[in-house]
């Protein structure tokens, strides 16, 4: 059976890889480079736990995300010799209010009794676990199983691991799908087109412009999110650090991976001094060592955000067609995950998590 990949960013490679094997011919189509939007723009933070607002189908699919990377990362590395930087840090969620404190307390509190690993810290224990951490800080949640790690190195494994198991990369912009009697049977390409029997959408913000995936484009669009990297001569941190200002993600080298905007401005994937200044600005307040570190480079990407903040995975509205988009904020985290079920729904084979809340149909557009 033939299989086409729209999207060779880190849903579609991961797929590409899930599905490679006998009995399948797998191409992901792509019109840049793989892995040239969201998917190398991400932080990187492997974070349900961070997250969650609340117990939900979001979490679960996360955990069961989580829970992969492991083996996950370790056959990818075995199959293409990349090694990812799957760090275990462990993720602190950081308040600098009495009421950011409670806010903290209650997390912890859903999160024990849901059976995770959380624990809150008064400001002077997450300063004994953190040196660096700043004077200001009030109280911390600590999750020691959310974890990071790099998606640029992730993007190299995966396309790595993908050739090697038989995927084709094949370069074009897909401007529509092909359809007969009904059925998709494969895509248009700027110069030609190509026939399948299987077409999966993983073209991450843009998947709702593509005519026939009949996804709305107000409930799929970007996001924007700008970055910054910094670096010091040692790492200042070990845990990933998180509040409602920003991030801050340390590597293993002192480089630290600082964000974010949540900015819905369009397609425009420009850095703004605003955008900086609010990404530096959460990053020396919740670590005031990195005021000293050197700005090693800006970025900005395109999250693909959707209306009720969960993932559109499952079929499409026509036969033929399967959709993985709109992973927005999670979508590093969710790749092994988003595989898997794909390689479920394309085997025939009953899906393992239930797909209903996730449900491309719910954003249909006429
Ligand atoms: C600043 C930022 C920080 C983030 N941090 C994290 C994080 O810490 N943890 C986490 O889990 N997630 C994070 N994310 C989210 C994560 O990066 C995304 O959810 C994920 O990368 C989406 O992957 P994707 O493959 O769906 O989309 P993309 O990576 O955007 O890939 C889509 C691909 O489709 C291609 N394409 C589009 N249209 C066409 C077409 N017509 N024809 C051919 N090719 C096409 C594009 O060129 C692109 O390469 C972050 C995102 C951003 C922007």
């Amino acid at each position: 059976m033939r299989v086409l990949i729209v999207g060779g960013g880190v849903m579609g490679t991961a797929i590409g890889c899930e599905l490679a094997g006998p009995g399948l011919e797998v191409t992901v189509l792509e019109r840049s480079i793989p892995g040239a939007e969201a998917s190398t723009a991400a932080a990187g933070m492997l974070a349900p736990q961070l997250e969650a607002q609340a117990p939900g189908p979001m979490l679960e699919l996360s955990m069961r995300s989580r829970g992969l990377y492991p083996a996950w990362v370790k056959a990818l590395t075995a199959d293409s010799g990349v090694e990812v930087g799957y760090l275990e840090s462990g993720a602190l969620q950081l308040a600098f209010t009495e009421a950011q404190a409670h806010e903290l307390e209650a997390t912890v509190a859903w999160q024990q009794a849901a059976g995770l690993r959380a624990s809150f810290l008064v400001g002077d224990e997450a300063r004994a676990l953190e040196p660096n951490l700043s004077t200001e800080l009030v109280a911390a949640a600590l999750f020691p199983d959310d974890h990071q790690v790099d998606p640029r190195r992730l993007m190299q494994a995966l396309t790595g691991a993908a050739a090697r198991r038989g995927v084709r990369f094949h370069s074009g912009a897909v401007r529509g799908l092909l359809e007969t009697q009904g059925a998709v049977t494969g895509v248009a390409l700027e110069g030609g087109a190509l026939t399948a029997e299987l077409t999966i959408i993983a073209a991450g913000a843009w998947s709702s412009l593509l005519p026939g995936v009949g996804v709305d484009a107000a409930h799929l669009k970007p996001a924007r999110g700008q970055m910054v990297e910094l670096s010091l001569p040692a790492p200042p941190l070990k845990h990933v650090l998180k509040s409602g200002l920003g991030y801050v993600v340390p590597r293993a080298d002192g480089h630290c991976i600082c964000g974010t905007t949540v900015e819905l401005v369009g397609f425009d994937k420009r850095v703004t001094a605003e955008g900086l200044a609010s990404v530096l600005g959460a990053a020396t307040r919740l670590c005031p060592a990195l005021e000293d570190a050197t700005v090693v480079s800006t970025w900005a990407g395109l999250r693909p955000w959707t209306e009720d903040g969960l993932p559109l995975l499952g079929r499409g509205p026509k036969p033929g067609l399967l959709v993985a988009s709109g992973h927005y904020r999670n979508g590093i985290l969710l790749a092994p995950i988003t595989a898997r079920l794909l390689g479920q729904l394309v085997r025939g084979d009953r899906p393992t998590v239930d797909l209903t809340p996730f449900s491309p149909g719910r954003f249909t557009s006429r």
